[in-house]
């Protein structure tokens, strides 16, 4: 199939069965269009739109999200994972409010140097928001040119990610490239998916490589691993008052969780009550160990061991609070973005709370 026939055929095919009603396609502005493609990195739509929803109702302009606290962009974002993106959200934004006086430059090279956009997010906002031709290669779209082409090496390495760059460049049409970037996500996300394409509706079936020689679920080859993925085992401690307020501290901007608040850490080896005593001056009466869970992490694996503690009394603890600690009751608003693990271990807390409360109004009742 010559490429402006592979070009035609997605093009008719997008027509019929893509994706035309998504929330960023409604008047797809370039600040709209940018979210949209940030939340949507190794994350489904389905998943993304209604933190899509509440994170554009809370910021209408590139201006509100460049002045609002990384607390509350944080708070949006809890459980949509990947929080480096929403730090660059917010940190882009600010750039380009005070540099690019609020509007995003229109080219892929400058575009490309903004925090968070990379060469393929950078020809989604030109193609879909300011009428610029430009290619895009996000991972629905190497899979399906690596499966019609049966590349073989990872997209990973250079001399394949130069050679799918290079056919992106040469289906992308000079004009109703914006449908056409649009059908490749589409194709990648509903018919090309990763696991069992569904092939018989594929619109370039007859000439795809990959389906003629029964070889799809081959592509796209994955990143050569010589190493087993590191493994970590932490503590994750629950501090709680007698009034079952829990201690949560704000992490660091960089690194995992990155400006999240969390439980406080405490790593292995350490003895919890003497650590509790160094570093955070609290003395600890009682410790419940709950059982341990696993997170994955993009480059290692996480056993997180969470810890029940109970204060002493004699603790003065409102002494210690700071805007990187406070004294969180579960029932509360959050304080802003919390992690995954995190929000998991409050669901059981609020769970082993509801329990106890109800024990103790049938208790009333009866007595
Ligand atoms: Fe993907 Fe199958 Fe279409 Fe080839 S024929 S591009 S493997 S869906």
């Amino acid at each position: 199939m010559k490429s402006q026939n592979f070009t035609e055929a997605l093009l008719s095919w997008y027509r019929l069965h893509g994706r035309h009603d998504l929330p960023w396609q409604k008047d797809p502005t370039p600040y709209r269009v940018w979210v949209s493609e940030i939340m949507l990195q190794q994350t489904q739509v389905s998943t993304v739109i209604d933190y899509y929803q509440r994170f554009m109702s809370q910021f209408l302009s590139v201006k509100s999200l460049s002045e609002a606290e990384l607390d509350q962009v944080l708070g949006l974002w809890s459980g949509l994972g990947y929080y480096a993106r929403a730090r660059n959200l917010h940190r882009c934004a600010q750039i380009i409010f005070t540099q690019y006086h609020g509007e995003f430059p229109n080219n892929v090279d400058q575009l490309s140097e903004l925090p968070g956009i990379g060469r393929s997010t950078a020809g989604a906002i030109l193609s879909f928001s300011m009428g610029v031709r430009a290619p895009i290669l996000d991972g629905n779209v190497k899979r399906v040119l690596t499966r019609y082409h049966a590349i073989e090496g990872s997209p990973s390495e250079s001399a394949v990610n130069k050679r799918l760059w290079d056919l992106a460049e040469c289906y992308t049409p000079n004009k109703n490239f914006s449908e056409y970037n649009q059908a490749m996500m589409d194709l990648g996300a509903t018919i090309c998916t990763r696991r069992n394409p569904t092939c018989q509706q594929c619109p370039v079936m007859s000439d795809c490589r990959a389906f003629n020689e029964s070889r799809a679920h081959e592509f796209p080859y994955s990143k050569k691993s010589k190493r087993l993925r590191p493994k970590k085992t932490t503590h994750l401690l629950m501090i709680k008052t007698s009034s079952d307020e829990f201690l949560f501290v704000k992490r660091p901007p960089m690194g995992i969780w990155g400006g999240l608040w969390s439980f406080p850490e405490c790593p292995m080896g350490e003895d919890i009550k003497t650590w509790c005593v160094q570093h955070l001056h609290l003395d600890i009466s009682n410790i419940e160990h709950w059982p341990a869970f696993n997170h994955t992490f993009t480059h290692f694996d996480l056993t997180i061991q969470p810890v029940l503690l109970t204060i002493s009394a004699q603790n003065n603890y409102r002494m210690m609070e700071s805007s990187d600690k406070i004294w969180y009751k579960v029932s509360e608003p959050l304080p802003g973005g919390i992690a995954a693990p995190v929000s998991q271990l409050l669901t059981k807390l609020k769970g082993v709370y509801d329990r106890s409360h109800d024990l103790l109004s049938k208790i009333t009742e009866t007595s």
